[in-house]
């Protein structure tokens, strides 16, 4: 099983962006959102987290811990329904005919 190591410590960012943050500040502004982003593909991938060089855990319990909500499970991802083509038939259709009338 894979882990993910997330780069943190003293003064930086805690989302392993390696940014270093204000004094008492554990990420830099929005990155917590980021966290929950990488710690919620993570769990959606069965992988563990590693936070700096603290044990590896699993996803699930990194999620837990920093307060974020566990994702739902994922879906496999519904085929987006075929725009209609029209733009750009006719204009190849064009393309060709003027090929070949030069
Ligand atoms: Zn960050």
């Amino acid at each position: 099983m894979a882990t993910v190591k997330i780069a943190t410590g003293e003064g930086v960012c805690g989302c392993g962006c390696g940014a270093e943050t204000k004094p008492k500040r554990q990420y830099k502004q929005g990155h917590d959102a980021r966290l929950r982003g990488i710690l919620g593909r993570a769990y959606k991938a069965g992988e563990s987290v590693q936070f700096g060089s603290g044990k590896a855990q699993s996803a699930e319990s990194a999620l837990k811990e920093h307060g974020f909500p566990i994702p739902p499970a994922s879906k496999p991802k519904a085929a987006k329904p075929k725009a209609p083509a029209k733009s750009t038939a006719p204009k190849a259709r064009k393309r060709t005919a003027a090929k070949k009338a030069s």
